[in-house]
């Protein structure tokens, strides 16, 4: 219970402000509000979000599609005047959200909080990914690397142009608001679909299906989809599953535009469904011998505590041993929590704690000798 507030208290907060703009502008409609700050609004809404979510995630990330040189340039630069970071940065920190979702190494995974995973996470450098390690092949795209290294120019654009187009109320719906709904709905897709919403396929995270982002985020939202086939360039896999920028991307294959479109056949869908449900069941399988163990290991952990105060040995091997004790249960406590707060978690890292557990316990039964308890 305690959980669905927690949930329904997060929801509000994300949705408020939301309201709190769409307010603002019914209220004072032709008073400080135009029709034109609206249409500046959408104006760059509309390209600098499409730039985000075909040109940095489903081309520059996930080599959804290939395109010639000026379709490229043109969806990195409106990428990068989202403000959302730059194109080497983005897609280094998003590969590394894939390698590691919802485990320890993901830059931005609700399991460590919702508000760590939407926005808290771009506070600390340490989250974001080195292209370096993680998109090496990017940096001998020349394209890449321009828009990349004048990513201050793209910036400037995306600020100036609304002003000289509508002067300072041009400036605060065409780029300030515009900028905080593009950021709040794409930064969503990290903590709102990783966190509510529908799971059609079974994938070793928590991500889901949220329709209202697949709307604002135009098909982003559709992210247990594309979390089960990420290169596939179609996020929304059913007809009623709204996917702008896949309707944009299917345009532009027919005007020859871009080409070697990423997709999923049918009988791919239902095999991944079948074998994913069978992995999906040896994982439960683990998942409840490991939480079986972890029980049976701080009991053990706590006996082997109380008796060895009993034996007689020096003062300070007491101390060593009971710290040692301590710091062992603390360690199995994060394991359990962990493993309770994630229910779609990889086989390895399962068997990653299973050696630990028994490691831990194994070291501590080795202190005391069997002839002294
Ligand atoms: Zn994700
Ligand atoms: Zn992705």
């Amino acid at each position: 219970m305690a959980e669905t507030w927690q949930k329904i208290r997060v929801l509000f907060l994300v949705v408020l402000p939301l309201a709190a703009v769409v307010a603002a502008i019914v209220l004072f409609w032709n008073q400080y509000v135009h029709a034109k700050d609206l249409l500046l609004l959408a104006l760059f809404y509309v390209p600098t979000t499409l730039g985000v979510t075909i040109g940095y995630h489903r081309m520059l990330t996930h080599q959804g599609f290939e395109s010639n040189r000026l379709v490229r340039l043109m969806f990195l630069i409106l990428g990068c005047m989202a403000c959302e970071g730059t194109p080497l940065d983005w897609a280094a920190t998003h590969i590394k959200h894939h390698a590691h979702s919802d485990d320890d190494g993901d830059p931005h995974s609700p399991l460590h909080g919702f508000w760590h995973a939407h926005m808290g996470w771009l506070f600390s450098k340490k989250n974001f990914a080195d292209a370096k390690t993680y998109a090496p092949h990017l940096l001998d795209d020349p394209v890449t690397m321009f828009v990349d290294k004048y990513s201050w120019v793209w910036f400037l654009l995306t600020v100036s142009l609304p002003f000289l187009l509508g002067g300072w109320t041009g400036l605060i719906w065409g780029a300030g608001v515009r900028i905080f709904l593009t950021t709040h709905v794409t930064w969503s897709v990290n903590s709102v679909c990783h966190t509510f919403g529908k799971r059609e396929f079974e994938t070793t995270d928590e991500s889901r299906n949220e329709w209202i982002v697949g709307l604002l985020a135009f098909g982003e939202g559709w992210h247990n989809n594309h979390h089960a086939f990420p290169r596939n360039a179609f996020h929304g896999l059913r007809w009623w599953q709204v996917d702008f920028s896949g309707l944009l991307i299917r345009a532009l294959e027919r005007l020859g535009l871009i080409w070697n479109v990423q997709r999923v056949a049918e009988p791919m869908l239902e095999s991944h469904k079948v074998n994913a449900l069978k992995r999906f069941d040896a994982v439960k399988t683990i998942r409840a011998q490991l939480l079986d163990m972890l029980h049976h290991a701080q009991e053990e952990i706590s006996r082997l505590r109380r008796e060895y105060g009993k034996v007689p040995i020096t003062p300070e091997e007491i101390d060593e041993t009971v710290t040692a004790c301590e710091s062992a249960l603390k360690r199995l406590e994060e394991i359990q929590k962990s493993v309770l707060a994630a229910h779609h978690v990889r086989k390895q890292k399962l068997d990653a704690y299973v050696r630990e557990v028994q490691q831990m316990v194994g070291a501590l039964k080795a202190r005391v000798s069997p002839s002294r308890v």
